[in-house]
C-alpha cells in the first residue's frame, strides 16, 4: 500500500497579463525493455553495434516473415505493471499503426492501441520530505521501436540503421495529473527509479532507453478541480505534445517555454492548435513538427500476424511474488528501522545498489551513524572520483568496521576519517589498520589529564585570557588533541580543560 500521509504540492502558476494560469501535464514515457532480444525476433538489442548488424529478416520486413512474441518482454511489461500497482490484463492484443518512414521497413509499427497489457496504475511522485503527488497511470502497452535515420554523415545522402527496429518498448501513459515542470521531472525520476529497481528497463536516458513525450496545456485556476471532479477533459485547455525528450533539464525547460507560448496566444485572443512540437534547447523554444494526428489517420487494425496475447493469473502471481522491495516501501522501512530522516532515507534508496550497500554497513550497528558515513564520506568520495557504488574501493563490510569502531569508542570521528582514507586507498581492513597503526582513541583519563596539565603549564598567558573569555577553552582542546596525535577522546578533553581552567 502506498503511504497517503503526504502533503500535496501547489500547482505551478504563471502570471499572465490578464490573470494567472495553471499548468496541466501528461507524460507518455517510452521505456526500452531490458531484454537481450527484440520483441518479435531473436536479433540482439546491443547498443552501439555496427549499423545493420542486429537485424533479423522479420525486422527488415522481408516478405513472408512472421513475428514471434518474446515471452521475456511480456514478463517485463507485467512486472512493470505490478510495480506500479496496476491492473494486469490477462487478454491483450497487438495492432498495426500504419505510417511511412524510411526507418520503418514494415510500413507499420506493431503496438497495442485497443487492448493494452497493463491498465490503470499509480506513481507517488516525491517533491521533498513529506510532500508528494499521486499521479495516475492510464495504461502501459508494448510496442516496437523504429530504426534510425542518419542525416549528418554525408552531404548528399541519408543512411538508415535498422539495429533498433523491433526493439521492445513499454509506453507508459500518465493521466494529466502533473502540475508543473519540476513535477514532470520528478515523475520521470521516480518512474525511472522504479523501473531500475524492477530491472525491467535500464533507464539510460543518454542512450535513449527512456524518453518522454510531454503533453502540456494551460488553464485558469479552478478548471483543473472541475476536470478532477468529472474527468471531463473539456474543462482543460487544448494541449500540445513535445516529442522525444531525453533529459530532465530539457523536459523542464520545454514545459516552461511551451506554457508561456500558449499563454501569450490565449491572452491575445488566439486559440491553441493541438499539434506535435519539438523542443530546440539551443534556441530555448518549441516549434511545430506536425499537426495532431488522430487514431484513424494511422488506420489502426488488429495485427493479423499475431494471436491475441493471453496470459494466466498464476503466472502473474508468480511474477508478483518475485518483485523486490520497491523505493516507497524501502524508504519507509529505513525511516522506521534505522531512525533515519526522510531525506537521508530517500538519498540512500535512490537506487537499489546504494540501499543494499547501506544495509550491510548498518547491520547490527548504529543506523544513523552508518547513514552519515555512507552519505557524507563515501558518496562524497565516490562522486569526486566518478566511481559508482557498485565499484566502491571500500567494501560495505569495511565501512561497517569503521562505524563499529566509532560506536565502541575505539576511535573518534577525526581518526575515523584517517582510517577511512587508508582503507579506501589501500584496501586494508579498518580493524587491522587501527590495531597496527596504534590509532586507538586515548580514553585513559590519566594520560589525557597529563596532556591537559602540560598545555596549561606551557601557556600561562592564554590561561589568563581564557578565564576572561571561556570561548578560548576550545584553543586548549585543540592543543591537547594535537599533542595526543588526535587520538584523545574529545569529550574527555573538553571536560578536563573546562574543569582545570575553572570555567
Ligand atoms: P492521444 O491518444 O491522442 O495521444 P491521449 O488521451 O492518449 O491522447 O493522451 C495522451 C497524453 O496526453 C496522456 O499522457 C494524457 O494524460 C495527456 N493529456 C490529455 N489531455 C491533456 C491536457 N488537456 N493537458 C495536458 N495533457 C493532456
Ligand atoms: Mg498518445
Amino acid at each position: 500500500m502506498l503511504d497517503l500521509s503526504y502533503e500535496t504540492p501547489k500547482p505551478k502558476v504563471i502570471a499572465g497579463a490578464k490573470h494567472d494560469w495553471e499548468l496541466v501535464i501528461g507524460l507518455e514515457v517510452h521505456a526500452q525493455v531490458a531484454s537481450k532480444a527484440k520483441l518479435f525476433s531473436g536479433a540482439s538489442t546491443e547498443f552501439g553495434a555496427e549499423p545493420n548488424s542486429n537485424v533479423a529478416f522479420v525486422d527488415a520486413a522481408m516478405p513472408g516473415m512472421l513475428p514471434v512474441i518474446n515471452e521475456f518482454c511480456v514478463e517485463q511489461a507485467v512486472r512493470t505493471g505490478l510495480g506500479l500497482n496496476a491492473e494486469i490484463n490477462l487478454r491483450s492484443a497487438f495492432d498495426r499503426k500504419n505510417y511511412f518512414y524510411p526507418d520503418l521497413p514494415q510500413g507499420y509499427q506493431i503496438s497495442q492501441l485497443y487492448h493494452p497489457i497493463v491498465g490503470e496504475g499509480e506513481i507517488l511522485v516525491d517533491m521533498g520530505p513529506g510532500v508528494a503527488r499521486l499521479v495516475r497511470v492510464e495504461r502501459i502497452h508494448l510496442e516496437q521501436d523504429a530504426g534510425k535515420s542518419i542525416h549528418d554523415m554525408d552531404p548528399n545522402m541519408s543512411f538508415v540503421d535498422l539495429n533498433r527496429t523491433g526493439v521492445a518498448l513499454m509506453e507508459i501513459v500518465s493521466r494529466p495529473d502533473i502540475r508543473g515542470p519540476e513535477e514532470a521531472a520528478a515523475y520521470v525520476t521516480k518512474l525511472r527509479q522504479i523501473l531500475r529497481y524492477l530491472g525491467t528497463c535500464d533507464g539510460n536516458m543518454q542512450n535513449g532507453n527512456l524518453r518522454a513525450d510531454v503533453n502540456v496545456s494551460v488553464c485558469q485556476p479552478g478548471q483543473y478541480e472541475k476536470y478532477q471532479a468529472t474527468q471531463d477533459f473539456s474543462h482543460l485547455g487544448t494541449r500540445c505534445e513535445i516529442k522525444n525528450m531525453n533529459s530532465m533539464r530539457f523536459i523542464q525547460q520545454a514545459i516552461d517555454h511551451e506554457a508561456r507560448r500558449q499563454i501569450q496566444i490565449l491572452e491575445s485572443g488566439g486559440e491553441i492548435v493541438q499539434e506535435t512540437r519539438l523542443y530546440d534547447p539551443d534556441k530555448g523554444e518549441t516549434r511545430s513538427m506536425r499537426s495532431k494526428e488522430e487514431a484513424h489517420d494511422y488506420r489502426y487494425f488488429p495485427c493479423p500476424d499475431l494471436l491475441p496475447l493471453e496470459i494466466e493469473q498464476a503466472w502473474v502471481n508468480d511474477i508478483k511474488a518475485s518483485l523486490p522491495e520497491l523505493p516507497d516501501a524501502k524508504r519507509a522501512r529505513f525511516v522506521s528501522d534505522f531512525g533515519l530522516s526522510e531525506y537521508d532515507a530517500s538519498v540512500l534508496t535512490a537506487d537499489a545498489e546504494s540501499a543494499a550497500f547501506f544495509e550491510k554497513v548498518a547491520e547490527g550497528r548504529d543506523g544513523k551513524l552508518a547513514a552519515n558515513w555512507v552519505i557524507n564520506e563515501l558518496f562524497g568520495r565516490l562522486k569526486k572520483e566518478d566511481h559508482d557504488i557498485t565499484d566502491s574501493p571500500i567494501s560495505p563490510d569495511y565501512l561497517g568496521q569503521i562505524v563499529g569502531l566509532i560506536s565502541s569508542g575505539d576511535i573518534n570521528g577525526k581518526i575515523a576519517k584517517d582510517v577511512f582514507e587508508i582503507a579506501y586507498t589501500s584496501g586494508r581492513a579498518p580493524e587491522e589498520i587501527v590495531a597496527t597503526e596504534g590509532m586507538t582513541q586515548v580514553t585513559d583519563t590519566g594520560a589525557i589529564e597529563a596532556a591537559v596539565d602540560e598545555v596549561i603549564a606551557a601557556n600561562p598567558a592564554q590561561v589568563e585570557k581564557a578565564k576572561q573569555n571561556p570561548k578560548l577553552a576550545g584553543w586548549f582542546v585543540g592543543q591537547v588533541m594535537k599533542a595526543t596525535g588526535g587520538k584523545a577522546n574529545p569529550a574527555a578533553v573538553n571536560a578536563l580543560v573546562t574543569a582545570k581552567l575553572g570555567l
